[in-house]
């Protein structure tokens, strides 16, 4: 491919991911404001690390990991037209440089800052998800979709409290458990 840009660190920058809760589905968007709403007047702190992911960003985070950390050929990567990133890199003489790929491949990874291997698709490419970190001290005076007041007393005091992820699911802003910084609109 003759216009390709070979792996690297520079291609992190391109298609950037979004923190705004305006990125997400209008419906999602609107129960992940009431919910943030309730917890800031409840006391917590929240910090939201990510909620829209493009596609693009999505299919570069996934090669560049499967190249890097699970052996995958670089050479057999799928194409897409508005990509034009080569894997494989080569050397002087014109020969595949697998080892020289996967350290391109790496370097991407940890710009990322990547810890498990990420989908090609998920709840953040299809704008129903949002990472926070959320936080408090004491009591916190959550109020639940309904209106009442709930307030949470037993720890932790983060968003992996099973009294805030019960209220969250009320909202429509549901917890994947496994996952700590991670919400959407169907715990997936
Ligand atoms: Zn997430």
């Amino acid at each position: 491919m003759e216009d390709c840009m070979l792996s690297g660190p520079e291609w992190c920058g391109r298609f950037p991911g979004s923190a705004s809760v305006d990125d997400l589905l209008p419906d999602f968007a609107g129960r992940v404001r009431a919910f943030l709403a309730a917890l800031k007047a409840g006391g917590a702190r929240v910090r939201i690390a990510a909620t829209f992911r493009p596609p693009e960003r999505a299919f570069l985070m996934h090669w560049a990991w499967q190249v890097a950390h699970a052996g995958h050929d670089p050479a057999a990567i799928p194409r897409r037209k508005t990509i034009p990133i080569a894997w494989l890199h080569r050397d002087a003489k014109g020969r595949a440089d697998i080892a020289v790929s996967r350290a391109a491949a790496a370097a991407m990874v940890r710009r990322y800052g990547i810890r498990f291997a990420p989908a090609l698709t998920s709840r953040h490419t299809q704008r129903r998800a949002v990472d926070m970190a959320v936080g408090w001290t004491g009591t916190l005076a959550l109020r639940d979709a309904a209106g009442q007041l709930r307030p949470i007393a037993t720890g932790p005091r983060t968003g992996s409290n099973r009294a805030l992820i019960e209220i969250g699911a009320g909202y429509g802003v549901r917890k994947l458990v496994r996952d700590p910084p991670h919400w959407s609109d169907d715990g997936h």
